[in-house]
C-alpha cells in the first residue's frame, strides 16, 4: 500500500510526501470554504462554488498524478514547488474575489501556503510568487472597486494590502537569511565530507605506493579471519621483502629506490584480484591477503609477482637497475590464528632469503627443490 502510494525510490516518496501534505492542509481549506459557503460569506451561485473547487482540484489531482508517474523529474525542480504554489495562489486569489467583506481573511492563508516553499525556494523564485498574489489582490480589489463598489470598503482593503504587502516584505528577508544559511550549511557539509574522505584515504593508504598501510590491512585480516571461520574457507597470507634494497639505495639513490618500491607496489595490485589487499608494511616489506584461496593458487599468484619484478627492465630509469623479492606463503588453516599466520610467513620470507633470495618458499621444510620456486 505504501508503495503504491508513494513508490520505491527513496526521493520520489519524500516528493510525494510533501505532496500529499499539501493536498492534506488543502482539503482542510476546501472544508472552510464549504463551511464559509453555507454560512453565506460568498457572494456566488452554488454551481459556481461546486465548479470552482472541482477545477482547482482537477489540478491538483493533476499533480499528485505528474508526481506519482515520475514525469516530474524531467523539471529541474522535480518537487514542481512553484507551479504549485502558483496553482495554489490562484485558487486563493479567485476565493478572495468571491468573498466579500472577510476576503481579507485568507491572505492569512497565503503565508500557509507559502511556507511550504520557504526551505525550498531560491529568492527570485519566492519574490516572484509574492508579487504575484500581492498584485494579484491589488487588481482583485480595484476590479471590485470598478465595477462592483457596493460590494468593497476601499480603505480597509487598501490597508490590508499595504499589511499583506509588508509582512510578505519581512517574510522575504527572513526567507533569503534562511536560505543563505543552508547554502552555508551546504557549502559545509560537502567541505567536510571531502576532508573526510581524504582523512580515511591518509588512514588507510601509505603515501609512497597507494597500498593499505599496516593498520588497515590488520583491520581487514581479522574480518577476513571472522568470515573464514564462519563459512569454513581458508585464506593466504604472503610477506614480501625487496632483496638488497640498501644496495639499491647506496648505488642509485634513494629517489631511485622510491620508484621501485612504486613499481613493485604496481605489479602487486596488478596481480591480485578485487577482492583481496595489498599493503606496504614499512620500508622494502609488503604483504597480501589472498581470501578464498589456497597455497596452491597463491604460489601461482606469487611466483608470478616474483617473476614480474626480476624480468622487470628498469633500463628507461637505471641501465643496470634490477630489483628482485623474497616471499613467504602461509594459509591461515594451518594455525587458525593472525598472529601465527603471519608469523609463519615472515619465517618463510627470511628461509626464502636464506635460501639464496629471489625466491618463493611456502613451508618450513629444508627441501629447497621441494618446498620453494626459484628462477633457473
Ligand atoms: P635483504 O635482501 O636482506 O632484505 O637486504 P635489504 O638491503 O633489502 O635489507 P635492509 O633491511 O638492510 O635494507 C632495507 C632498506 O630499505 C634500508 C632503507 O634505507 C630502505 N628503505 C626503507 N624505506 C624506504 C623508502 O621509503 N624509500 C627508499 N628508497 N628506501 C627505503
Ligand atoms: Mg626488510
Ligand atoms: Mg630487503
Amino acid at each position: 500500500m505504501f508503495d503504491f502510494i508513494f513508490g520505491s525510490d527513496p526521493k520520489q516518496s519524500l516528493r510525494m510526501l510533501r505532496h500529499l501534505a499539501g493536498v492534506l492542509s488543502l482539503f482542510a481549506f476546501t472544508l472552510l470554504g464549504i463551511l464559509f459557503y453555507n454560512n453565506d460569506l460568498f457572494s456566488i451561485d452554488e454551481e459556481t462554488f461546486t465548479n470552482i473547487l472541482a477545477f482547482f482540484w482537477i489540478g491538483v489531482f493533476v499533480f499528485t498524478i505528474i508526481i506519482r508517474s515520475g514525469l516530474n523529474k524531467k523539471y529541474t525542480d522535480p518537487s514542481l514547488t512553484v507551479p504549485q504554489l502558483l496553482w495554489g495562489t490562484c485558487f486563493l486569489l479567485t476565493t478572495i474575489y468571491l468573498l466579500n467583506e472577510w476576503r481579507g481573511l485568507l491572505l492569512i492563508a497565503y503565508f500557509g501556503m507559502l511556507s511550504f516553499g520557504f526551505f525550498r525556494l531560491k529568492f527570485r523564485e519566492f519574490l516572484s510568487l509574492s508579487l504575484f498574489a500581492i498584485f494579484g489582490y491589488a487588481l482583485i480589489i480595484l476590479y471590485i472597486f470598478v465595477y462592483e463598489p457596493d460590494r468593497i470598503v476601499i480603505k480597509l482593503e487598501l490597508a490590508q494590502l499595504v499589511v499583506f504587502a509588508c509582512t510578505v516584505a519581512v517574510m522575504l528577508y527572513t526567507g533569503s537569511s534562511i536560505n543563505r544559511l543552508r547554502e552555508q550549511t551546504k557549502e559545509q557539509y560537502i567541505a567536510l565530507n571531502e576532508a573526510l574522505e581524504i582523512n580515511q584515504k591518509l588512514a588507510t593508504t601509505d603515501d609512497l605506493t597507494g597500498l593499505y598501510n599496516r593498520r588497515y590491512f590488520m583491520e581487514k585480516l581479522s574480518q577476513q579471519k571472522a568470515l573464514s571461520e564462519r563459512d569454513d574457507s581458508d585464506f593466504v597470507v604472503f610477506y614480501c621483502d625487496l632483496d638488497r634494497f640498501k644496495h639499491i639505495n647506496d648505488t642509485f639513490g634513494h629517489h631511485t629506490g622510491d620508484i621501485v618500491l612504486q613499481k613493485f607496489a604496481e605489479i602487486l595490485k596488478l596481480s591480485i584480484r578485487e577482492i583481496d589487499y595489498a599493503a606496504r608494511f614499512g620500508g622494502e616489506e609488503f604483504v597480501c591477503l589472498l581470501v578464498n584461496t589456497d597455497i596452491g593458487n597463491a604460489k601461482k599468484v606469487t611466483e608470478r609477482i616474483r617473476e614480474s619484478l626480476s624480468s622487470y627492465n628498469f633500463s628507461d630509469i637505471a641501465p643496470s637497475l634490477h630489483s628482485t623479492v623474497s616471499i613467504g606463503i602461509s594459509n591461515f588453516k594451518q594455525f587458525n590464528t593472525i598472529q601465527e599466520t603471519l608469523v609463519s610467513a615472515d619465517h618463510r620470507m627470511y628461509r626464502a632469503k636464506q635460501m639464496g633470495r629471489n625466491k618463493v618458499v611456502f613451508t618450513d621444510q629444508d627441501d629447497a627443490e621441494e618446498n620453494s620456486d626459484t628462477v633457473t
